[in-house]
C-alpha cells in the first residue's frame, strides 16, 4: 500500500515533508519521493491531507467499551485518529490482565491496547476496601501482584491516589509497589492525590509523585494535569518549576492534558468527604443519613461544593434517573427545595452519577499545554465531550484558532512523546521498520463535535486511519475492520 501526495508529519520533526509512505504487512516499508519503483495494490491519495502517526490517547477509560463486542470497536476514540489507546488508568484496570487479553484476542479491538495494572486492583485483592495499612506480609503480598501483572505485560502501574481505596495509602506503600514496577522498567502513572485543595493541595501532591519518581526510580507520568479549583488558579507556574527542577537532578516526569476547563467525575468523589466512604458507597450512603454522622458529612460536602466554584458549577452528565441528568446540582436542589449538599444525597440514591465540574482557568491549562513534557490525552470517560473530542479539540482550537501551540508541536505531542513516556516500541512516529499505525485528516475540517449537551458526536475530518498496516477508516468511513492488537511489554 502507498500513501501520496500527503503533507507528512513523521511525528519527530517540525517541518512536514511531501513524502509517499509505503506499507508492506504490518509495517511501514518506504519514506520517499522515488516511487517509480514501487507497483502497490493499493494507493490512497492523501492530496490536501495531513499524514502523521496515529495518536496514542494516554488515558482513557476505553477499557469499559473494549469489554463489550458491540463497543470493541472503540469508535469515540479511532474518528479522532487515535489508533492506540492506554486503559486501566486512575488506579482502576481490569484484572487479571491475562483474562482481557484473551478476551481481546478472540473477540477483537477497534484500536491498539497498551495495558497499565490499577493500584486499587492490588489493594482490594489484598486487603479489600477499607481504610486499613497492610501489614508487611500483606504489603509482600501485593508486591508479588504487581509482580505477575508486570510479567503478564503491563507497561506501568496506575494510582488514583485522590480515590478510595487509593486515597487511604501511604507514601512508603506506594514506593514498594513502584519499586517493583521498576525492576520491570515499566511507568508511574497517577491521578494525583489532589488535584485541586481538597485534602493535601495540589503542589504537595505533586511533590509526592516527584517524590516517588526519586525513591523508587522509575519514570512519573501525571495524568490529565489541572489546576482545579479557585484556590489552585494559577499554581501552574509553580508546578512547571518543581517538574523542571526535578528533571534538573535525573527524575523523569511527564504529564497527559485533556483541552477542556471541565473536568469529570462520579459526583461522591467530587464532593463527598473520603472519610464517609471507607467501606464503599452503600457505607457513604448509611452514613449519610446516620445522625451520629450526617452533619459532618454535610458540612464537608457543602465545602467541597464550595471548592469546586459552587453548585451551579456541577453539571450532572450520567445518571439513571431523569430527574436529575443534565441539570447542575442548583437547579436540582431547588427543583428538590434541599440544600445543595443535602441534594448530593438524594441524587446518589439513583446510583453511579457522573458530574462535569467547571473548575479551570484558561491560563494554567494554557501553561501546561506548552510545555514539551506534556502531552495531549483525553481521560475519555463516558458522559464528559472529551470522550469523543480531545484531539480534534486540541488541534481545531487551540493549534488552529488560538494559535498556543503549533501543528507539530500538537503531532508529536500526540505521538512519539506518548510512545517514549509509555515504552512502546516502534510505533509513533514514521519511521522504517514502525509498525504502520497512520493517520490522515483534513487541516481545515479536522474538528471535535461533541458538548456538554450531547457528548456522544464523533469528531469530523478524519478521512483516513491505517492501524497495523490495515485500513479502519477510509474516506472516512469505518471499514467495520477490527485492526487493533494488545500491545504487551
Ligand atoms: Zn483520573
Amino acid at each position: 500500500m502507498l500513501i501520496i501526495n500527503g503533507t507528512v508529519y513523521n511525528g519527530v520533526d517540525q517541518n512536514p515533508a511531501s513524502n509517499a509512505i509505503g506499507i508492506k504487512d504490518d509495517k511501514i516499508v518506504f519514506i520517499g519521493t522515488a516511487t517509480d519503483h514501487i507497483n502497490p495494490k493499493k494507493t490512497i491519495d492523501a492530496t490536501g491531507l495531513i499524514v502523521s502517526p496515529g495518536f496514542i490517547d494516554p488515558h482513557t477509560h476505553a477499557d469499559r467499551d473494549l469489554n463489550k463486542p458491540d463497543e470493541a470497536h472503540n469508535l469515540p476514540f479511532l474518528m479522532q485518529g487515535v489508533t492506540t489507546v492506554v486503559v486501566g488508568n486512575d488506579g482502576d484496570s481490569f484484572y487479571p490482565l491475562s483474562k482481557y487479553k484473551k478476551l481481546y484476542l478472540e473477540q477483537g479491538i477497534g484500536t491498539n491496547v497498551v495495558p497499565l495494572l490499577g493500584h486499587h486492583e492490588v489493594i482490594k485483592s489484598v486487603i479489600g476496601n477499607s481504610d486499613t495499612r497492610p501489614s508487611s506480609e500483606q504489603l509482600q503480598k501485593m508486591c508479588e501482584l504487581v509482580q505477575k501483572e508486570m510479567e503478564e505485560g503491563a507497561f506501568g502501574m496506575s494510582t488514583g491516589l485522590y480515590y478510595a481505596p487509593g486515597s487511604y495509602t501511604q507514601t512508603d506503600e506506594v514506593i514498594a509497589l513502584a519499586k517493583v514496577v521498576a525492576q520491570n522498567d515499566g511507568v508511574y502513572d497517577t491521578h494525583l492525590r489532589d488535584e485541586g485543595s481538597s485534602t493535601v493541595g495540589l503542589i504537595t501532591a505533586i511533590k509526592e509523585a516527584i517524590e516517588i519518581g526519586r525513591q523508587a526510580k522509575l519514570p512519573i507520568h501525571i495524568s490529565h494535569i489541572k489546576c482545579l479549583g479557585v484556590d489552585v488558579w494559577k499554581q501552574s507556574d509553580s508546578i512547571i518549576t518543581l517538574v523542571n527542577n526535578a528533571h534538573k537532578v535525573g527524575i523523569e516526569v511527564t504529564a497527559n492534558q485533556y483541552p477542556y476547563d471541565a473536568s469529570a467525575t462520579s459526583l461522591n468523589s467530587a464532593v463527598s468527604p473520603r472519610w464517609a466512604e471507607s467501606g464503599g458507597k452503600d457505607s457513604l450512603l448509611i452514613r449519610a443519613n446516620d445522625p451520629k454522622y450526617k452533619t459532618k458529612v454535610l458540612q464537608d460536602t457543602k465545602m467541597n461544593i464550595t471548592k469546586r466554584g459552587g453548585p451551579d458549577k456541577l453539571l450532572i452528565v450520567k445518571c439513571d434517573d431523569d430527574r436529575f441528568l443534565g441539570k447542575t446540582l442548583l437547579e436540582i436542589s431547588e427543583d428538590l427545595r434541599v440544600s445543595p449538599e443535602q441534594a448530593v444525597y438524594s441524587i446518589l440514591q439513583s446510583g453511579y452519577v457522573r458530574v462535569a465540574s467547571f473548575n479551570m482557568n484558561p491560563y494554567d491549562i494554557e501553561n501546561f499545554m506548552k510545555q514539551d513534557w506534556v502531552v495531549t490525552g483525553s481521560d475519555g470517560n463516558t458522559g464528559h465531550p472529551r470522550k469523543y473530542g480531545s484531539f480534534p479539540r486540541k488541534y481545531h482550537k487551540y493549534v488552529k484558532t488560538d494559535r498556543v501551540i503549533g501543528v507539530a508541536d500538537f503531532i508529536n505531542g500526540s505521538t512519539s512523546k506518548t510512545a517514549e513516556i509509555f515504552r512502546i516500541p516502534q510505533r509513533g512516529k514514521l519511521e522504517i521498520g514502525y509498525f504502520a499505525d497512520i493517520i490522515a485528516f483534513h487541516p481545515e475540517k479536522f474538528m471535535d463535535k461533541a458538548d456538554y449537551t450531547d457528548a456522544f458526536q464523533f469528531a469530523e475530518g478524519l478521512a483516513y486511519s491505517i492501524i497495523n498496516g490495515k485500513i479502519a477508516l477510509e474516506q472516512g468511513e469505518f471499514t467495520q475492520k477490527l485492526n487493533g492488537k494488545v500491545l504487551t511489554k
